[in-house]
């Protein structure tokens, strides 16, 4: 029989891959195909004929495969087919350990049968494609492209999720009884059920989902809470069989709410085990990494090019695509996986990549603010580089082309000529989509289609940025060290250059980092700095724009030490009023809501200012904001919701040896039966109760008075974040705000890095 549609969800199951697809009429079917992954074990041809006749290893063929990106001659390697992706890791170890850890090379072990399925027929989700069911398995003719960006997508039920409990503590648990459940679309409530029994509403609950049949259902905590409580209170109730939400007739899992921490640009983040309804895609907001930004329309996106099955692209960090892509071409040039034991895909600590990135162009801004200075944007200089210059793990000192005439600046590497590189050709078509999804958006009347596009090139953008420092990973599988300090080179070299050809037009560099550029020249006009980008267009043959010119910008130092410059930190407006700001308080995720209040008001007054004169004359006024906020905060009228201050834990709550905020909030949670691991979000709000300094929210009870000195703390060092260079620190802030009554200011300490003597008529009484 044959189907068309598109590839909605597909995982592994008794040596069957199950493929469910969006047939064009609405409905769903589901297909079976005969599938076992395949694992590779290389070692000298006598060791591996030994290990062949192993009993359980009677099967095992031999076949001819590259071991290493790089090589030349294909190997002899053992190829044994496995039941499932567990099986894969368990005959690993085994055989791991026959060998005594020396004489055996693995491959193939840790890809995530799904996506192997996919590399290897040639598919990715969301494909349209007819698919014909044979004796055999399926049959597949691929109706779509990777490389379009003009793709239909099926229309997809989509139901936003949540549940309620009748809570015994403070914070729900897994011991609460269910109190109702919500269905929900476009915000607004379509379903719900609160009467009867537990079981009843459990099993309405099956019910409903069979109903609706959804295809997307959208969660704030499914992975964490919704999904493993429902299967533990079913379990309870002795009805789990019957708790069946997914498409497949298979009843939800009950596992260990245990997901596993791991770093992730220094950061370790918490990712709790996926909670899968078979057939459907279920996406939770908390626990999502690219649908937060860009919508399901970036996600979908990111899933077909990076060719990762979408519920693990939404949870997968940037890093895990990226590696799709690569694994996908490695497979199509039958090119082996190295087994990465135990290692995510990450960073091993933030040292890492601090090191690595010290290679980059960095040119010491001149903190403070600056008047009329235009900015100029390479546009993924690292991964442009990368793809031109053929830079890759096996390609940068490649032992075939010794006298290769392509060679890494100040360095004298070589560079592979014979081949492309595994990263280059991975980046390629990220490039490519997002230039042209830039230009698609530019076109475009209509505004949703407008948006569309931007979310996907957005969702583009978030993988090329980190492909950079990836490169230099120890764990990137088609990465090396070598080539990452290639990359430095010659993105030194384009900025060096850069700079020179902009010099010689008589511009002076005020900041440069990375892969932008700020430049001052007396009564430049847009037209001298559109001249200048042709000019470096022509010369480097890299992507430049031009961003704009600045009425005025600020360049912010850190926060130790003024006059060290910090790397992306500044705020400006540009002469067509739009302002930007990167680095400071307002852009971070975790601001409590009055300090983004608070330092928002100021920008908005700041930002008025025509010149850097007008700016100074504003700084009373924006000090005014900071004593009314502050004036509210010890009058108490501020609400709790506006206090919420939000971290990551970076260790387990037990664990924090020092009386850190975030420790005695988690230990709160952990109090109320929570449960916490480090990596996860802690939220809580500073009170003023000696013994319980920090609170969560959800325990926040109506005599919680919070701690105002505390957050007068924060507004006074995010306000010294905006106005550092111009003389007044947190400290100094602070000594304004002394006890509840306004006090005589006193003068800025450091009169040296102050522009003007800060206006201070203005506080006297
Ligand atoms: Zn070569």
């Amino acid at each position: 029989m044959k189907h068309e549609g598109w590839i909605l969800d597909l995982y592994h199951k008794a040596g069957q891959m199950v493929i469910w697809l969006k047939k064009t009429d609405g409905s769903c079917v589901r297909l079976t195909d005969p599938w076992k992954p395949k694992i590779h074990v290389g070692g000298s041809y006598r060791d591996l004929l030994d290990l062949a006749c192993r009993p359980g290893l009677e099967d095992a063929i031999f076949v001819e495969r590259y071991e290493k990106a790089g090589d030349r001659e294909r190997s002899r390697v053992l190829e044994v087919e496995v039941d499932g992706d567990r099986e894969a890791v368990g005959l690993a170890r085994k055989l791991e350990q026959f060998g005594r850890y020396s004489k055996f090379r693995f491959y193939d072990i840790d890809v995530p049968s799904p996506q192997m399925y996919l590399y290897r027929r040639g598919l990715f989700p969301l494909a349209f494609v007819e698919a014909e069911e044979t004796g055999r398995g399926v049959s597949w003719t691929l109706k779509d492209s990777r490389e379009s960006i003009d793709y239909q997508l099926p229309s997809l039920r989509e139901v936003g999720f949540e549940i309620r409990t009748e809570k015994i503590r403070k914070i729900r648990s897994f011991d609460d009884k269910l109190a109702s459940f919500h269905f929900t679309r476009n915000e607004k409530e379509i379903l719900a059920l609160d009467s009867g029994d537990e079981i009843d509403k459990i099993l309405g609950l099956v019910e409903a989902f069979r109903v609706e049949d959804p295809d997307v259902i959208m969660t704030h905590g499914g992975d964490s809470f919704i999904f493993p409580y429902l299967a533990r209170r079913a379990q309870e109730l002795g009805i789990l069989d019957q708790l069946i939400l997914g498409r497949d007739i298979s009843p939800l899992r009950v596992y260990e709410v245990q997901g596993h921490s791991y770093f992730s640009y220094g950061k370790i983040l918490y990712r709790e085990t996926a909670a899968r309804l078979l057939g459907r895609l279920h996406v939770d907001q908390r626990n999502a990494y690219v649908s937060a930004d860009c919508g399901l329309e970036g996600l979908f996106e990111v899933s077909r090019t990076c060719i990762m099955p979408i519920q693990r692209a939404s949870r997968a960090t940037i890093g895990t695509n990226m590696t799709s892509l690569q694994l996908y071409h490695a497979v199509k040039r039958d090119v082996l996986i190295p087994w990465n034991k135990n290692q995510p895909e990450e960073l091993k600590n933030s040292g890492e990549l601090v090191t690595a990135d010290r290679g980059g162009f960095i040119y010491q801004p001149e903190i403070g603010i600056h008047d009329h200075v235009g900015e100029l944007d390479f546009a993924s200089l690292y991964p442009t580089l990368m793809t031109k210059m053929n830079l890759s793990g096996e390609t940068v000192n490649c032992t075939c082309c010794p006298d290769s005439e392509n060679r890494v600046p100040e360095l004298e590497f070589n560079i592979c000529e014979r081949s492309a590189g595994i990263v280059p050709l991975s980046l390629k078509i990220l490039l490519d989509k997002r230039a042209r999804y830039k230009a698609a958006k530019k076109a475009a009347v209509d505004e949703e289609l407008k948006t569309r596009y931007d979310q996907r090139q957005a969702a583009l953008k978030w993988i090329l940025v980190c492909s950079f420092g990836y490169l230099g990973f120890k764990n990137a599988r088609f990465g090396k060290i070598d080539a990452h300090i290639a990359t430095c080179a010659f993105s030194r070299k384009a900025l060096r250059e850069a700079a020179a050809l902009a010099e010689a037009r008589g511009f002076t560099l005020v900041h440069g980092i990375v892969d932008s550029f700020w430049l001052r020249k007396q009564e430049a006009t847009r037209g001298e700095y559109e001249d200048l980008c042709r000019v470096i267009r022509d010369k480097l043959r890299l992507p430049i724009s031009f961003e704009g010119v600045y009425r005025w910008i600020v360049f912010l130092s850190s926060k130790t030490d003024s006059k060290v410059g910090v790397l992306n930190r500044y705020y400006g407006i540009f002469e067509d009023g739009k302002p930007k700001v990167r680095g400071i308080d307002v852009r971070r995720h975790d601001t409590p809501e009055i300090v983004r209040q608070c330092q928002t008001e100021m920008l908005d007054i700041l930002t008025k200012a025509r010149d850097s004169n007008e700016f100074r004359l504003l700084i009373p006024s924006a000090l005014k904001v900071l004593e009314r906020f502050v004036d509210s905060l010890r009058d108490g009228s501020v609400p709790l919701e506006d206090l919420v201050i939000v971290r990551n834990l970076s260790k387990n709550p037990d664990e924090y040896t020092h009386q850190v905020p975030q420790a005695i909030a988690a230990r709160h949670l952990v109090a109320q039966g929570g449960s916490v691991h480090a990596g996860q979000q802690v939220s809580y709000i500073l009170t003023s109760d000696r013994t319980r300094t920090a609170l969560p929210p959800e325990v926040v009870g109506e005599d919680t008075v919070y701690d105002s000195e505390r957050y007068v703390d924060l507004l006074c060092s995010s306000a010294a974040n905006l106005l550092l260079p111009l003389g007044y620190d947190a400290k100094y802030l602070r000594s304004m705000f002394k006890g509840s009554q306004m006090k005589h200011a006193p003068v800025p300490q450091d009169h040296s890095i102050a522009a003007t003597p800060p206006e201070i008529a203005h506080f006297q009484p």
